[in-house]
């Protein structure tokens, strides 16, 4: 299993949920400064203070950062509001100029976790230095392309690592500047123990109304923060100015969000406890039903087997998935659910009996 620092121990004294927040761009060390005190009159000081200095535009022409001059302005936020910094790197060089400028937290963009290469450079520019790193989802749905660059940043010996769920871009659903695909995120949270998903609301939504409902659904799943983009004067951000929200919405954000209580967290409840027992109980019963099914599919493989008859009938599979999809709906289980599940005890089933068939053919050549 791969061990890695949580975000309470990074050494930076930080809690979850953590709330990350700043400039989607650092446009000037006024701007900066404005933000910084705006955020303390609206009691909107985040635990880590973001700003992009180094902007990967999507189409050319656009702002692309300020670039090394930015780094020296955050000293501006250590000096107003003396929280830890957290830039972009997108490739090497910007992971050295943020080491030699003392930034505290490096994060990994979206247009970056997709390149293996830049990603390995990255990590190669940073081996040795302890800095912790959070990693954002790749523009593509693909856990192990998340999970890659992660690994990537373990295999070098940094070991405070986070990730962070951005939204995944979709030509088609235009509901959403990024669409969340929430079961990414839950199921990095399964696969990498102890992972803590941070949630950028901003930049699924892509636009200021729908960053409370994103963030309170992440929150609900189970996610361990935000990272919300933030600017004294949104409207005139040079980049994602339709997104950005001012210190004082942000402290309205937060303030609406019905924070849960993390369950690890929770005293010992006895309902919770009866009803977990319950769900234990049925799922031995579960287990019972599929040993029970299965046993059953190696006789009719058996018979197969003996009438040399193929493994996959497609009429079969076809009337199975139907009426089993229908009578599960019928119970308020989901299509989706319904063909997953079905698929994959059919996945199982042909497995079992092509095994069968295979070792027959080996002991008949024997
Ligand atoms: C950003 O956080 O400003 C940014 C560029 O995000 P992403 O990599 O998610 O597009
Ligand atoms: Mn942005």
């Amino acid at each position: 299993m791969k061990t890695h620092k949580q975000i309470k121990d990074w050494g930076l004294n930080l809690t979850t949920p953590l709330i990350i927040a700043g400039p989607c761009s650092a446009e000037s060390p006024e701007q900066i400064e404005k933000i910084c005190l705006d955020m303390k009159e609206a009691n909107a000081v985040p635990q880590i203070f973001r700003a992009g200095i180094w902007k990967p535009r999507t189409r050319p022409g656009s702002f692309e950062g300020i670039g090394e001059d930015g780094l020296k302005w955050m000293e501006i936020v250590r000096h107003h509001l003396n929280i830890p910094i957290t830039v972009e790197v997108g490739n090497a060089a910007h992971a050295e100029l943020a080491l030699k400028h003392g930034v505290d937290v490096i994060w990994v963009g979206a247009r970056t976790t997709v390149n293996p290469f830049a990603v390995q450079e990255i990590a190669e520019a940073l081996r040795g230095s302890d800095v912790p790193v959070m990693v954002k989802n790749p523009m593509n749905p693909d856990l192990d392309l998340w999970i890659g660059a992660l690994e990537r940043m373990h295999a070098v010996g940094l070991d405070k690592l986070a990730a962070i769920h951005r939204g995944f871009s979709d030509a088609y659903d235009k509901r959403f500047r990024n669409k969340p695909n929430w079961s990414m995120p839950i199921h990095l949270k399964r696969v990498w123990t102890g992972m803590e998903v941070i949630n950028d609301p901003s930049h699924i939504v892509g636009r200021r109304d729908g960053i409370l409902e994103v963030s309170q659904r992440a929150i609900n799943f189970g996610l361990d923060g935000l990272m919300i983009e933030t600017h004294h004067d949104p409207d005139n951000a040079w980049s994602d100015a339709k997104q950005q929200v001012t210190p004082k919405a942000l402290r309205e954000i937060l303030n609406a969000i019905d924070f849960k209580e993390p369950l690890e967290n929770m005293r010992p409840d006895e309902r919770l406890q009866d009803l977990r027992r319950a769900v234990d109980h049925l799922d031995d019963q579960l287990l019972d039903i599929l040993q029970e099914r299965f046993a059953v599919i190696d006789q009719i493989g058996e018979h197969k087997r003996e009438h040399h008859l193929t493994v996959f009938q497609s009429d079969r599979w076809k009337d199975v998935m139907e009426s089993r999809t229908q009578k599960g709906m019928a119970k308020n289980l989901s299509e989706k659910f319904m063909k997953e599940l079905l698929y994959s005890i059919h996945e199982e089933s042909v497995k079992r009996q092509e095994k069968q068939l295979r070792e027959a053919d080996a002991i008949k050549k024997a």
